[in-house]
């Protein structure tokens, strides 16, 4: 599916709201202030991907009266990235770096990657670090070799 699609969203001042999102698109939520553009985001498709995602791994479902709408399909697991008005800006902050996926997928691809020759391209013998093909010999992986502000990151691929 290409899109989320939410029917008879209530929550706070959303009243029976139907919307479309387009998925892999920047999508804005604009509106005056109070209108419910932080319940709609958060409190209703942030949460229940949330929900949905934490109960496909065995999590019991979150006790709810009744859910604050009456449909919600094509959700992915969600991940919420908030405004943090109190603490100072970093202008070297990702999605990645504030969300810390970013350190997860690097311990990912140092444990499951694959070692690039530099200069050939070609994967590497794992046990001998070292290239068939051209005899270069490199270092073992390492989760530096993964960090996009390392002048080594650039040597691997997934
Ligand atoms: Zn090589």
């Amino acid at each position: 599916m290409d899109k989320i699609k939410v029917v008879g969203a209530r929550l706070h001042n959303l009243k029976d709201l139907n919307v479309e999102i387009p998925k892999k698109k920047m999508v804005l939520i604009t509106g005056v202030s109070g209108s419910g553009k932080s319940s709609l985001a958060f409190d209703i498709i942030f949460d229940e991907g949330m929900n949905r995602y934490l109960q496909s791994i065995g999590f019991p479902p979150k006790f709810e009266d009744e859910k604050p709408f009456d449909l919600l399909e094509g959700l992915s697991p969600t991940v919420a990235v908030e405004q943090r008005t109190t603490r100072v800006f970093n202008p070297r902050s990702t999605v990645g770096t504030k969300t810390r996926l970013y350190n997860l997928l690097r311990m990912l691809y140092a444990a499951e990657g694959v070692l690039l020759c530099p200069i050939c391209k070609e994967p590497v013998n794992q046990s001998s670090l070292e290239c068939d093909l051209c005899g270069m010999v490199v270092e073992r992986k390492q989760i530096k070799h993964f960090s996009f502000n390392e002048p080594s990151g650039n040597l691997l691929r997934k």
